[in-house]
């Protein structure tokens, strides 16, 4: 426990829903009532929502954000832009989900480094090859991974440019992408979000979406999802059921508005965390005032991280570890010939030994402070 007595945990999803029950449940009772609980009003309103959102021309709702994901590369491959074998560049520290989109399809995961400054892709090391097709931006912890002079030199050379927008949804990149504009989940050819329920904008379940402006791409995508059927009982294509309930899609409705408010207020405690922790051993995230960060996660660096979490919780302070294993190092892709290595991704193996996620979701302005004075004090 806290000095004070309290607990501090990482993050109380029944908070921020709690919040919101009235909406939520009527929301909720107006798709009961309505009798129709796939593919109806609700989901098509968040569809367009989300594509006007970041200026997409196109947005397909869909069942998590890992399908999301395969279904982009599953329908390049039937578009015929990617082939099993291919090489698709991934961070090698993210979610787990973003490499087994790619092995899932048959291509061949490169994991790639991250830099030291946002933990994202590391543009002056990419592991480009002949056989590269492809690459996964992960706009981790909620920081845009753009760079477009890079990105304009992999398109020059056909490579296909998938954003993971799982957790930065409502971001903006320090310059426009290919579309015109500087959100993410527009930057590139295709993207995918998350709606778990522990991301910024979370679903009471799992659900996700696809946004592209590539009408062929979007078509496809929303084929294969629905049994590989655009008219009933005529299926095109050897599909997959991974559509979003209209449940889902009715709240989600409800929270997406708060989108901005939300990554205002993460950031206004992100700027509390970097006043108030002045331990020298610390190395604090980034903030940069070029772009809009939404702030997924707020991660500190410290050389004896296990220590200082013990020494945390000891003092009834949740922390986490996004990702305590490199993705490269999973016991599943061990001896695996689908993820490849190009020399050592030095930073990835060093960082999950080193970065700390401090509770940022549900935390108030006291609590901040008394997580960053036991910070202090360690
Ligand atoms: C959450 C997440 C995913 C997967 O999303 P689900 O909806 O849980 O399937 C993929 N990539 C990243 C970076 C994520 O954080």
């Amino acid at each position: 426990m806290t000095t004070s007595g309290q607990q501090i945990p990482f993050q109380d999803l029944r908070l921020s829903n709690a919040e919101l029950m009235e909406t939520l449940a009527k929301a909720s009772e107006s798709v009961i009532r309505s009798g129709r609980y796939i593919n109806g009003d609700a989901v098509r309103e968040l569809e367009t929502s989300l594509a006007a959102g970041c200026g997409a021309r196109y947005c397909v709702a869909v069942s998590t954000g890992l399908d999301a994901l395969r279904l982009i590369l599953l329908a390049y491959m039937h578009l015929g832009k990617l082939h099993e074998g291919d090489e698709v560049i991934v961070p090698d520290n993210t979610f787990v989900a973003t490499f087994l989109a790619v092995t899932s399809c048959n291509l061949t995961a490169v994991a790639a480094d991250v830099n030291e400054e946002d933990y994202c892709l590391d543009f002056s090391r990419l592991p480009i090859t002949p056989r590269t097709k492809a690459i996964i931006p992960v706009h981790l912890y909620g920081n845009p991974c753009w760079d477009k002079d890079i990105f304009s030199q992999l398109r020059e050379k056909g490579i296909l440019i998938i954003e993971d927008n799982a957790q930065a949804i409502g971001a903006t990149a320090n310059e426009e992408g290919f579309n015109g504009n500087s959100a993410t989940g527009n930057l590139g050819d295709a993207a995918a979000i998350s709606f778990y329920p522990a991301k910024n904008i979370g679903a009471l379940g799992d659900a996700g979406a696809v946004l592209t402006s590539d009408e062929a791409l979007a078509r496809t995508v929303r084929m294969l999802a629905n049994y590989g059927s655009r008219e009933k009982y005529v299926h095109e294509l050897k599909g997959y059921n991974c559509r979003m309930d209209e449940l889902q899609a009715a709240l989600l409705n409800v929270k997406l508005p708060m989108v901005s408010n939300i990554a205002a207020e993460r950031g206004r405690r992100a700027r509390l965390y970097d006043s108030l922790i002045r331990n020298p051993e610390v190395v604090k995230p980034g903030i940069y005032d070029d772009r809009k960060q939404v702030w997924h996660q707020y991660v500190i660096r410290h050389p004896r991280r296990d220590e200082l979490r013990q020494y945390l919780r000891q003092q009834g302070i949740a922390t986490e570890i996004h990702y305590p294993v490199p993705c490269h190092l999973q016991p599943c892709y061990r001896d695996d010939k689908q993820v490849k290595i190009y020399g050592k991704p030095v930073n990835a193996v060093r960082y999950a030994a080193e970065i700390l996620s401090l509770p940022i979701a549900d935390i108030t302005d006291e609590e901040i402070g008394i997580v960053s004075q036991a910070i202090n004090e360690f």
